[in-house]
């Protein structure tokens, strides 16, 4: 992680060397935290951020389904990153707000703890390397399923849920692929440790709907709206291993994924396939404001 001037902690900007808790946090022990994953694009109208709104709303839907009360709004969590980001003055970056029980009692009931808010930004390419993106990636059908909708709420995106993503991602670099896809308990294709899945057969866009342990990507939703808008028919329907050795194409999305081709599953080759590259070139227009279509999803950052 490359270091910047500011994080934004608690209502106020501090060095990045000051942005520090105590060991006994709970959220260290416990993972008793949510995230967020966005991006903030360098585009001709200045830095923008890819749906900052949605994001900060999305942190606040986690922490409520961990019963946890962020003490700053969805607009004060947006103005809190505008502040971030003319701060550290990079035109592009990954931002990464997180909201965790802090310090106070360490039984496992958070009653007492208090609530730490912090934001922070820094540079980040291409999240599976820089070829990802032009030659597609391969992915591995994870031993580790995803975790169910009654074990933890996989709707929020809770730190401690990233365990299942972490020993996935291991699992699967550890075999020489780039990629895991988790699948749930009863067979279903879920999602990809920080990545929506989806398949294209025979013209038409498939992808897992959200009652499959899916997280909610926001990316996901983006590349629906652009896919529908273009033309194509996209069904949100359950998907079976299977699919995904016969699709004619595979892809993954998310913030920090972007829209990646995946050219292999398992050791199944698919290549990377038109309509792929032809939604990748739509969602990488759209966030780097070369495209007015779907211009409404950048928040600009007014830098003077
Ligand atoms: N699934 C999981 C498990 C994720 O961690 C992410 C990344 N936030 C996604 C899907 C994609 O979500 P988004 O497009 O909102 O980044």
């Amino acid at each position: 992680m490359q270091e910047t001037d500011k994080i934004w902690m608690n209502g106020e900007l501090v060095d990045w060397a000051d942005a520090k808790v105590h060991v006994g946090v709970h959220g260290l022990h416990y993972g008793s935290g949510v995230f967020e994953g966005i991006r903030c694009y360098e585009t001709p109208a200045g830095p923008a951020v890819f749906r900052l709104g949605d994001h900060m709303q999305r942190l606040h839907d986690s922490a409520r389904l961990l019963y946890m009360e962020i003490p700053y709004t969805v607009s004060e969590l947006r103005a809190a990153t505008h502040e971030l980001v003319r701060a550290n003055g990079l035109p592009a970056s990954y931002i990464r707000p997180i909201a965790f029980y802090g310090y106070g009692q360490l039984g496992v009931s958070t009653q007492g703890n208090p609530v730490e808010t912090v934001i922070m930004n820094w540079p980040w390419g291409a999240y599976l390397g820089e070829d990802a993106l032009a030659r597609g990636i391969t992915a591995s059908i994870s031993s580790w399923k995803r975790v169910g909708a009654n074990t933890i709420p996989h709707v929020s995106k809770a730190s401690g849920v990233y365990l299942n993503s972490m020993l996935a991602t291991t699992e699967a670099r550890r075999a020489g692929y780039d990629e895991a896809i988790l699948l749930t308990d009863d067979g279903y294709v879920a999602d990809g440790p920080g990545e929506n899945i989806f398949v294209v057969k025979n013209g038409i866009v498939r992808t897992p709907p959200l009652s499959t342990s899916i997280l909610p990507g926001l990316t996901r939703d983006a590349v629906i709206t652009i896919a529908q808008d273009l033309g194509y028919v996209v069904e949100e329907t359950p998907l079976i291993r299977s699919d995904l050795y016969l699709a004619d194409e595979v892809f993954m999305t998310g913030t920090a994924a972007e829209v990646t081709p995946v050219r292999a599953v398992d050791d199944q080759e698919l290549g990377v396939g038109p309509i792929t590259r032809e939604l990748q070139t739509h969602y990488l227009d759209t966030v780097n404001g070369r495209s007015e279509r779907w211009s409404h999803w950048l928040d600009v950052v007014e830098t003077v």
